[in-house]
């Protein structure tokens, strides 16, 4: 069975953090279902495919990601070679799942390609290791939400890094201390990691809701515990290219 549909991580900002195995089958693709947000110059990659988007905003909705699938088979039918497009890694809260079982059921060959998802950008942005020897032997990739829209907080390794809590940080805040934070536990917020215009910020989990106004609106990864902790020698770093709000210690929302 040859590859029909390549699913293509295209990591979490700029187009050049694409991996290059992501960019060639971009560039024997003859359709690519894209989500939202992903960086338009990506489409220099694949200038001769028909370009779809399927991009859902907000939470998931099962009709949007049936009539995805459905599209996906219906052009591998067709005889395209399709790329689905997708944010950050495809394998981190991307509905993946989906995605594969419809293919599979439909009997059609496809391959995966990772990309780089947002909690290793922020990392990067940051320059804050996620693990740190001897004192952060794990992480854990969270979301916040339940598929009944419900929020939930966990405390669950030594750096924990919720996904989709963006817009309710105050909540995420009182859950984290319910779970077992301590309340002066360092917590970064980056949004928009990997793009030029990301943007972090500096508090504690009982100062996050403050987070809000500075982040507000953008996609937004929250990196509790160890890994949140900036080294030494960045904290006085000089021609730091991201932008970053330190809120002074002690200052309430
Ligand atoms: N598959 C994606 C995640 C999709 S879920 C990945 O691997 O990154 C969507 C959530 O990802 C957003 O709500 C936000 O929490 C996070 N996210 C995606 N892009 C981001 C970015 N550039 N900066 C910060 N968070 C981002």
């Amino acid at each position: 069975m040859t590859t029909r549909v390549t699913i293509v991580g295209a990591g979490p900002g700029s187009a050049d953090l694409i991996t290059l195995r992501g960019a060639r089958a971009l560039a024997s693709a003859t359709v690519v279902l894209h989500d939202a947000l992903i960086d338009s110059s990506l489409r220099e990659l694949a200038p001769a495919a028909e370009w779809i988007d399927v991009g859902k905003r907000g939470f998931c909705d099962s009709t949007a990601q049936a009539r995805i699938n459905a599209l996906l088979v219906q052009h591998a039918h067709a005889g395209g070679q399709v790329v689905r497009l997708k944010g950050g890694d495809p394998s981190v809260f991307g509905r993946l799942d989906e995605e594969l079982e419809a293919l599979a059921s439909a009997g059609i060959a496809c391959e995966v390609v990772p990309g780089v998802t947002a909690a290793i950008a922020a990392a990067a942005d940051l320059k804050r290791p996620l693990t740190r020897r001897g004192a952060g032997r794990s992480v854990a990739l969270s979301t916040a939400m339940t598929r009944a829209g419900e929020l939930v907080a966990t405390r669950g390794a030594d750096t924990e890094v919720f996904y989709m809590a963006g817009r309710q940080l105050a909540a995420l805040s009182r859950r984290l201390m319910a779970a077992g934070w301590a309340p002066e536990t360092p917590v970064a917020v980056v949004s928009r990691a990997g793009w030029p215009d990301r943007h972090g910020s500096d508090h504690r989990v009982d100062t996050l809701p403050e987070a809000v106004v500075l982040h507000g609106g953008r996609p937004t990864v929250v990196i509790v515990g160890v890994g949140a902790t900036a080294l030494a020698s960045t904290l006085s770093a000089v021609n730091e290219p991201m932008t970053m709000t330190s809120v002074p210690a002690g200052s309430k929302p």
